[in-house]
């Protein structure tokens, strides 16, 4: 998929440099975007801007494959405490709150949702890093540096909200109406958003 991404913007004229230090014109660009996920605040340091965001450990524990898992599984999720998993290949994904390398807790918790799912060893572990805001909400928008813009700090989320969050934010960097009001996400805001339907 980041291929053809880079295929498409390519023919539309961005150039891409990887593991590269940034060329000395970059401050003359039209526009920065700074995206770097865990890394924006040490880029945005960089470019004299202040962003901040803080890697959150989080894993996910892989049990079966199981026969009796048959056709799609909806991703289910526990509201009240942030358990969930999602099937993949016949195996489960279990993810949750607490300890990310302690498979105790994940067990327990399935053996009250899917007791058959609660072995005592998983098949497999991975860890990563949320790439966590103040108010675990993106920071999009126009830094206090004009020119530099904030695509960061989605605290989870990042995956599911990249397609409209670049729509978005390339059209205020063009001066255009986006295409859903994102402003309440300005990378400059002191006061925590409030959304009671994430976890
Ligand atoms: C276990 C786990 C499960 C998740 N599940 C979900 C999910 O179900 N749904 C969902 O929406 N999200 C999920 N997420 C979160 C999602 O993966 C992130 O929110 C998303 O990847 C953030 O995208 P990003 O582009 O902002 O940052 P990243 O994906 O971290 O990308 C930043 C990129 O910047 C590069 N970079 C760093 N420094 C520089 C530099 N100086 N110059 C150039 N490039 C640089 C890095 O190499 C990296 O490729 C999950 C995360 C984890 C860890």
């Amino acid at each position: 998929m980041q291929e053809v991404l880079r295929d498409e913007a390519e023919a539309a004229g961005v150039e891409f440099h990887w593991e590269e230090a940034p060329p000395a014109e970059l401050e003359a660009a039209g526009a920065v975007v700074i995206a770097a996920g865990n890394w924006s605040p040490e880029v945005a340091r960089g470019l004299g801007v202040r962003l901040e965001v803080t890697p959150w450990e989080r894993g996910v524990f892989r049990v079966g494959p199981f026969p009796w898992l048959e056709g799609p599984v909806p991703m289910t999720l526990e509201a009240g405490s942030g358990y969930h998993f999602r099937e993949r290949e016949g195996q489960l994904w279990v993810m949750g709150p607490g300890d990310q390398h302690d498979w105790g807790h994940f067990r327990d918790w399935l053996a009250c949702r899917v007791p058959a799912a609660a072995v005592s060893e998983p098949a497999g572990h991975w860890l990563g890093s949320y790439e966590v805001s103040f108010d675990h909400h993106g920071l999009v928008g126009a830094t206090e540096r004009p020119g530099v813009w904030a695509c960061c700090g989605f605290s989870g989320h990042g995956v599911m909200q990249a397609p409209a969050v670049g729509e978005c934010l390339a059209a205020m960097i063009l001066g255009e109406t986006p295409p859903l009001d994102i402003g309440a996400l300005t990378p400059l805001r002191t006061e925590p958003l409030v959304d009671r339907t994430q976890l």
